[in-house]
């Protein structure tokens, strides 16, 4: 089976940093403005990071139909959202400090999800929960792959998640994860930093 490259539909703004959709591919044309601040000639950053497209690239080329896979789909996907999480935190750690060393150590004593949701909830405008509110269903997937990939991990046998079948969550959070992300990404780009 040939491997199917991942290239996001996404490119964020160099000026004003704010995340765009371009599923035409428009913006690769430097001359066209960006809708959020008028930007043009200069190139537009590839979102999300080269890291994440990586794992959404892997993801996309294992097998839905093996058990095994789907383990591997679990951990991959789970890694992905949580390295946008974090790229994410940075951003808004960034609008308080602009020191990448205090920065660096608050990071360090914010390990996993939940705990850096809640350093998220401490320092933005708005609550991770109240930023997501329209997509309940995507946080409820995501945190059964969180629970399904720690039992992964832990080496126990994949079990039927609560609520979702993993197959069609792997596939909905596969599909839905960088609209959701590109949200939460926007909104601490909108936030005024508390320096400069
Ligand atoms: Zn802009």
């Amino acid at each position: 089976m040939p491997r199917k490259a991942f290239i996001s539909s996404y490119r964020q703004c160099p000026d004003c940093k704010t995340v765009l959709f371009d599923p035409k591919r428009e913006l690769s044309q430097l001359s066209v403005k960006t809708s959020c601040c008028g930007s043009f000639g200069k190139a537009r950053i590839i979102w999300p990071s080269i890291i994440v497209h990586k794992y959404l690239e892997l993801v996309n080329n294992l097998d839905p139909n093996s058990e095994d896979d789907q383990k591997i789909s679990v951990v991959f996907l789970s890694s992905a959202f949580e390295m946008m999480l974090e790229d994410i935190l940075w951003e808004l750690l960034f609008k308080h400090t602009p020191s990448p060393l205090l920065a660096d150590s608050i990071m360090d004593s914010f390990h996993g999800k939940e705990r850096r949701i809640k350093l998220f909830d401490s320092i933005s405008d708005n609550k991770f929960s109240e930023i997501t509110k329209d997509d309940k269903e995507f946080t409820e997937r995501w945190n059964e792959i969180t629970f399904l990939r720690n039992r992964v991990a832990h080496g126990d046998y994949f079990v039927s998640s609560k609520k979702y079948n993993e197959v069609e969550s792997i596939d909905y959070l596969y599909d839905n994860c960088l609209k959701y992300f590109s949200k939460i990404e926007n909104e601490v780009q909108s936030q005024k930093a508390f320096y400069k």
